[in-house]
């Protein structure tokens, strides 16, 4: 297969430019995917007058950078991030991606940090198979699993998020977009955009790929507002998105009380693999879920000790952070995420 390549740069300085996959552009010859570059390449332009189109090239899908993709049980595929915040990694990519294949479409769980890196995603998702994409399933708003969207779109995906996440896009997309400028090069975020789902989901809801259903559950404020997760009920893979940590520092920007109650009350029946936002996919729910609980239920316990004790805030964060030393051992970027947690914690708990 062969992909349409255009060169796009911001009108406002064109300095900053990236390589852009258009998947309408796909074609089986290099010579197919030239004769409609010019018309496929102007008309995506034409709806996005913030952008300059350059030169188009049509590149073989072998020649193109693409995502490492696992395969942890029949056509199930997970790209694992690195394990590091986004802060510390050179181009965010730091979230983990799916794609479940079934016997007529395919749907992908996550998008990544930038269209560069759904990009990316999509050249190894084509070389695995050349069904349609028909549906993209965004685990919650946080811009390392959302920003990769537009290139899934573009190739007829539908999106799917829980019930707040169009309000959270809307709200955090534009400061999100402006950290990703902040962060890194532009060949990694030009031409990102925010797409806002065209499917929500209040309770749960299913996805038919042919043979092949993927159940998704929306759940009540736990690690965010909006946690959505993706059950595979042909291998019992469970895609948490970041209600799951493993070895990366788990970020509360939801519920401390909703996130633990989640844990306790919500492994599925089933789950043989479990696949969570960051870190390497497990074979037990004990395995996966163990060492979260632990940190989490030791946050509590802390910043409640706090409170009861009448701490104000500013001199509670340092103690919980103290008092939880001994788990630095077992989590990436703990010092950084960790006072954060605390400060969460604390104002969510004062109130009880
Ligand atoms: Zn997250």
């Amino acid at each position: 297969m062969f992909h349409l390549i255009l060169t796009v740069c911001l009108a406002a300085a064109s300095g900053n430019c990236a390589p852009v996959l258009l998947p309408e552009g796909d074609a089986a010859t290099q010579q197919d995917c030239e004769a409609q570059a010019q018309r496929i390449a102007q008309d995506w332009l034409t709806a996005r007058p913030d952008l300059v189109g350059g030169p188009t090239t049509c590149r073989a899908n072998a020649d193109l950078p693409a995502s490492d993709l696992q395969e942890v049980a029949p056509s199930v595929h997970v790209h694992v991030g690195q394990i590091m915040q986004m802060e510390q990694s050179q181009d965010g990519r730091i979230a983990n991606l799916g794609v479940v294949v079934g016997r007529d479409s395919v749907a992908v769980i996550d998008a990544g940090v930038s269209r560069a890196e759904g990009q990316a995603l999509y050249v190894a998702l084509r070389r695995l198979t050349d069904k349609p994409v028909s549906d993209l399933v965004l685990t919650h708003a946080h811009p390392d699993h959302i920003f990769g969207a537009s290139v899934l779109a573009e190739a007829g995906a539908r999106i799917w998020g829980h019930r707040t996440l169009p309000q959270a896009l809307t709200n955090r997309g534009p400061i999100y977009l402006e950290n990703l400028a902040r962060l890194y090069e532009p060949t990694q975020w030009v031409a990102t955009q925010t797409v806002l789902p065209d499917q929500t989901v209040a309770t749960t809801a299913r996805i038919d790929l042919g043979g092949r259903s993927l159940l998704l559950t929306a759940w009540p404020a736990a690690h965010t507002d909006g946690d959505l997760t993706v059950l595979d009920e042909e291998t019992g893979t469970f895609f948490t998105g970041d209600l799951l940590f493993r070895g990366l520092a788990p970020v509360l920007d939801g519920s401390l009380r909703g996130w633990l109650k989640w844990m306790n009350e919500s492994a599925p029946m089933g789950a043989r693999i479990i696949v969570p936002g960051h870190g390497q996919p497990a074979a037990s729910w004990a395995e996966a879920a163990g060492p979260q609980y632990r940190f989490l239920k030791a946050l509590a316990d802390e910043t409640g000790r706090q409170i009861d004790n009448n701490i104000p805030m500013s001199e509670a964060v340092p103690r919980i952070v103290r008092a939880m030393a001994n788990e630095a051992e077992f989590w990436e970027a703990f010092e950084e995420t960790v006072a954060r947690d605390a400060t969460a914690a604390y104002k969510e708990l004062e109130w009880e």
